[in-house]
């Protein structure tokens, strides 16, 4: 490989992507404007995909250290009445592979940062503008000094001013529910390593242990009564009130949550993309395909576009055009049937566990008891498989130390 890449934004897909072209040996800088690592945004699961990923990237056994395996998903109505459960432990057992792993995002963003090379992460460096010539891209910071690189590899999430000023048509949506999330101090409600979900009318909570006794809770809602920058106080005592009647433990879970760590926001993401980059800019995670966060595996396919490309980028001459944009095609096909597909069943999963009618809640948990639950069983055991899959392309098919 020859010429030098600039990652623009040091999230969980920037990092990843720092660390894979490392490996590859490809010359990448990261500029991120954040002063320091200091993610919040209570907890995330990393799903299967995703801990392969990090175990290809080197990273796995530190974020599964740092954060506790998820072992069971197990699905339940509002009056705590089971309506599907996968066995993940089993599928991973059954396919050798990783095991999602529940972690908090600051863990996650900690044990990434760990695993690059500190002196290629810049941080407290803003790009406020991005020019493209034929032969090298050139960045800006706010300070008005500027950068230049054959690659930019725009990881800038959902905002990502690099796809707005690309493709200025692509417009971010808002979901029809909202979310609250927060981490505390908690036993889990229905056992460690079990990620649980209930669903209500239009109001839904998930609860995932992250290790070390704390709790990810994640809550989504319809028909707000608190403004987004409302009283948290406020925020709480609404929550506690849709949550009442819930299972025994979930009120319980709220209400030791200290209402100032309460992150309450809106759903958003986008819809697909015709393309992910274009010349000599090329889009990873968030910023080509924000999903809403309904499965949890967003991050997971930043992860896998990361070490696409930068597989990909290992023997490519950067200052080639033709090389790059044949680099840019390869990666759209490998990448976007998959990252699209989950927008899409995120999205609708997402309508339907906020149904807040009586009858259609009723008729969604009757059909999550039967066919439906059957099939997201089947889709979970197909993730294995295809992470399986994955494992054995890496070139390494050795059974997990942990199973
Ligand atoms: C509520 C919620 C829950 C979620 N839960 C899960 C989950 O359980 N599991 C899962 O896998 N995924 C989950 N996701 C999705 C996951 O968070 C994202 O897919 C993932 O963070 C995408 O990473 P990214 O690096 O592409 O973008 P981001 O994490 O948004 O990172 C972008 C980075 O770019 C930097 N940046 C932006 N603009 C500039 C600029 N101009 N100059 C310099 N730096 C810049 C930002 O500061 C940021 O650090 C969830 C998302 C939400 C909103």
């Amino acid at each position: 490989m020859s010429g030098k890449v600039i990652i623009l934004g040091g999230g969980i897909g920037g990092l990843c992507a720092s660390i894979a072209l490392r490996q590859a040996g490809v010359d990448a800088v990261v500029y991120e404007q954040a002063k320091q690592f200091d993610e919040v945004g209570a907890g995330i699961q990393v799903w299967v995909k995703g801990m392969e990923a990090l175990r290809q990237l080197g990273v796995a056994d530190a974020v599964r250290s740092a954060g506790a395996e998820v072992r069971a998903h197990r699905f339940f109505n509002a009056a705590g009445t089971p309506l599907y459960s996968a066995d993940l432990a089993g599928f991973a057992r059954q396919h050798e592979t990783p095991m999602p792993v529940m972690i908090s995002r600051a863990a996650l963003v900690g044990s990434l940062a760990a695993g690059v090379d500190s002196e290629t992460v810049h941080l407290g460096r803003r790009i406020v503008s991005v020019e493209h010539a034929s032969d090298s891209v050139t960045v800006t910071f706010e300070d008005g000094t500027s950068d230049q690189a054959d690659l930019l590899i725009a990881a800038d999430g959902i905002n990502s001013m690099t796809r707005c000023q690309l493709f200025p048509d692509v417009r971010i949506r808002t979901a029809s529910y909202r979310y609250v999330r927060s981490l505390v101090a908690h036993p889990a409600p229905v056992g460690q390593n079990v990620f649980a979900m209930f669903l209500g009318r239009g109001n839904r909570i998930a609860v995932g242990d992250c290790g070390d006794g704390m709790l990810y809770w994640l809550v989504g809602m319809k028909n707000p009564t608190v403004p987004l920058d409302g009283d948290p106080g406020r925020l709480k005592a609404d929550l506690l009130r849709r949550f009442a009647s819930f299972p025994e433990g979930i009120a319980s879970v709220i209400d030791a949550t200290p209402a100032d760590t309460l992150i309450h926001h809106t759903v958003r993401d986008l819809d697909p993309i015709a393309r992910w980059g274009k010349g000599r800019v090329i889009l990873l995670g968030d910023a080509a395909h924000a999903t809403t966060p309904n499965l949890g595996r967003g991050s997971g396919q930043a992860m896998l576009d990361a070490i696409t490309l930068a597989d990909l980028l290992r023997t490519a001459d950067l200052t080639d055009a033709g090389q790059l944009g044949r680099v840019l095609d390869t990666y759209s096909r490998v990448r976007k049937p998959e990252a699209e597909q989950l927008q899409r069943t995120s999205r609708s999963i997402g309508n339907i566990t906020s149904w807040s009618s009586p009858v259609m809640a009723m008729s969604r948990d009757v059909i999550m008891k039967t066919i439906a639950g059957r099939r997201q069983i089947a889709g979970i055991e197909r993730q294995f498989a295809e992470t399986a899959a994955i494992r054995a392309l890496s070139g390494e098919s050795q059974r997990p130390a942990h199973n």
